[in-house]
């Protein structure tokens, strides 16, 4: 029994940074030679595989590599048997339908007979077939976005995020058919040795993951409102309490949040809350 797992990355592309990130969050170390494929680490049993994005989900599903960190947008279109053991929190994006900003838009309908260029054949295939509508889809592996501007299509499907390239091209969103983050994929059979390691790595990316999606918070506080913003502010158990040097003064510590934090501090401050600290919890596990 091999007892590393092996856990495959995007050579480079958007996903790359982040998902290196995460693994050094992590406290994985490794040495990367960047013309090589694989990096392993000297401090957790595991090894890297820097692979293009596509080629992911089917190497995760017949166990070249043990785990990958993918786009669900290229999962579903490539349907490979993996378990999805964490939804990642970055690379958030859509999958949408692109028509010329000049041709009016009244339903999907208008869709049928069209030609509609696109990297997602099966993902689009499925959509116009739930809704009933029948159309060519033209399949190209890039640029997708350029092609109703030569003439190749009436139509695109492609990823979009802010929606700056398709109206960069003469495009505009007309209809989002799939929602995608990055998420952690494993091979569905591994052995007891690398469910085990798979298991420690899963315990740090959700560490680091749930430290992101919190902030500590310091503040000073008339002793005659601690109790009102403790119910504001409830913490991971309950805050922490010191006195102050001036008398009938507090600092008070807990954990926020970070999607409650605006509203949270207009509260802490209509109860009196001064010198707020807001900062960032590196670890977390509770
Ligand atoms: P490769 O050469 O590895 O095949 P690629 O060109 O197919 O790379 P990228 O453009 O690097 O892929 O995108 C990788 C993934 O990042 C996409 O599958 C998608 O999940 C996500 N993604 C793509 N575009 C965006 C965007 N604008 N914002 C956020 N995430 C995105
Ligand atoms: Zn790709």
């Amino acid at each position: 029994m091999e007892n590393i797992i092996r856990l495959a990355v995007q050579k480079s592309g958007r996903l790359s940074e982040k998902s290196l990130a995460v693994i050094e969050e992590c406290g994985i170390k490794y040495s990367r030679n960047k013309v090589k494929l694989k990096a392993p680490s000297y401090n957790f049993p595991l090894e890297l595989l820097f692979l293009r994005d596509d080629d992911i989900p089917k190497y995760v599903a017949a166990g070249v590599a043990d785990v990958g960190i993918v786009g669900e947008n290229v999962l579903a279109e490539e349907e490979a048997e993996v378990r999805v053991m964490e939804k990642m929190g970055f690379s958030k994006c859509r999958l949408s339908i692109g028509i010329p900003q000049a041709v009016g838009y009244t339903s999907i309908q208008q869709l049928n007979g069209k030609k509609i260029a696109t990297s997602y054949p099966n993902l689009l295939g499925n959509f116009l077939s739930q809704n009933g509508v029948e159309a060519e889809i033209h399949e190209i592996s890039g640029s997708v976005e350029i092609a109703p501007g030569i003439g190749l299509a009436d139509a695109v499907c492609d990823i979009v995020s802010s929606g700056s390239t398709l109206l960069a091209n003469g495009l505009k969103e007309v209809e989002t058919i799939f929602r995608s983050e990055a998420v952690l994929i494993a091979n569905p059979s591994l052995n007891a040795e690398k469910e085990s390691i798979l298991d420690q790595l899963l315990f740090r990316v959700r560490a680091v993951k749930k430290a992101e999606s919190f902030k500590y918070v310091l503040m000073n506080v008339p002793n005659d409102s601690i109790e009102q913003i403790m119910n504001l502010m409830p913490g991971m158990r309950s805050p922490t309490v010191t006195p102050l040097a001036l008398e009938g003064w507090s600092s008070m510590h807990s954990v926020l949040k970070e999607d409650d934090f605006w509203e949270s501090i207009d509260k802490l401050k209509s109860a009196g809350a001064e010198g707020i600290l807001v900062i960032p919890i590196e670890k977390m596990i509770v």
